[in-house]
């Protein structure tokens, strides 16, 4: 590339915006939390960022947006930086192949989440940061440690998003109630909950979110200063964590269709991975039948195809 041309990668991000933007099948907003339902499904970002320090954009990349579940990824993190191999004990490592909130398997398992990215398995993952601290402290934890990956001390909670869905957040008491009935929280549900709800409520744009899930395509490094997260294998793991559960019911078809590790949250963010090569953010707030961005899946598709990224070509 010569001085003057544009990245190819710039490219590609311009042109599947341009493909996308001007879609009318979007999916539907969430709105099981009230205050999700205010997205305005006409937005759409896209982010990429490189192991090598670079870092694209196109569209609304620099709105922040409430990034749900995706938060489970950075929670899981630090989990494991606590307990290593024990967090196992308490949470399986298979994909559910039910809905994201799905108590079913529950009772048949006693009491145990089949993976930490459903959300019964991340309440669990919240009881673990909970551990000798308060509510507040171990929130507080979650959020200088998505600041320091994102290398950003802007990014905050939307205490809206946590308010609402502490409100209405019915099924996941339920869930995490189970669960303290099989001795599997160790803390008093509202507790634990409080933690969840606003890691939940953490408002990223895409250029951050890219920024903060690069240390998984980076070998568990920070990219640029070097700094390790956690050891190459952990990040190796976590990433086929997000390939096999990262999407719920929808895991096998991201992967078939996307072919990288990912993880989606019901505010419309998807985090996707691309090993040793990028870190990619998007978010469209429309969702499918299965709770995941429709346009976030699209354009995902379409990048790691034009871009020639999947973990699954020799
Ligand atoms: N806070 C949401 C819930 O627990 C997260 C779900 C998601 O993003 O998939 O319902």
């Amino acid at each position: 590339m010569t001085a003057g041309e544009t990245d190819p990668l710039q490219l590609i991000l311009d042109r599947v915006h341009a493909r996308l933007q001007g879609e009318t099948e979007r999916g539907s907003v969430a709105d099981y939390i009230p205050e999700l339902a205010h997205a305005d499904p006409g937005r759409l970002g896209l982010a990429v960022q490189l192991t090598d320090g670079r870092s694209f954009v196109a569209g609304d990349a620099d709105e922040p947006f409430s990034i749900q579940s995706v938060s489970k990824v950075f929670t899981l993190t630090l989990a494991l930086g606590k307990v290593g191999d024990a967090l196992w004990r308490r949470v399986g490592r298979e994909p559910s192949g039910s809905a994201f909130n799905s108590i079913v398997q529950l009772e048949y398992e006693q009491g145990i989440p089949r993976n930490p990215l459903i959300n019964a398995g991340a309440i669990v993952v919240a009881d673990v940061i909970l551990a000798g601290h308060e509510p507040r402290e171990a929130i507080g934890e979650i959020v200088r440690f998505v600041r320091f990956l994102a290398d950003d001390d802007s990014i905050r909670i939307d205490p809206a998003v946590a308010r609402s869905e502490t409100r209405t957040g019915y099924r996941n008491q339920a869930l995490a109630n189970y669960m303290r009935s099989f001795g599997n929280l160790h803390h008093e549900v509202d507790k634990v909950l409080g933690v969840y709800f606003h890691h939940c409520a953490l408002s990223l744009s895409c250029r951050q979110l890219a920024r903060a899930g690069a240390f998984l395509a980076n070998r568990g490094r920070l990219v640029g200063g070097g700094h390790s997260v956690v050891s190459e294998e952990r990040a190796r793991r976590i990433n086929a964590l997000m390939l096999t559960c990262g999407h719920y019911d929808g895991s096998g078809d991201f992967a078939f269709r996307v072919g990288l590790p990912g993880k989606s949250g019901v505010g419309g963010g998807i985090l996707a991975i691309a090993p040793g090569v990028a870190s990619v953010a998007v978010w469209s707030p429309g969702l499918n039948a299965n709770g995941n961005s429709l346009l976030g899946s699209r354009a995902l598709e379409m990048i790691a195809r034009e871009a020639g990224w999947s973990i699954f070509s020799g």
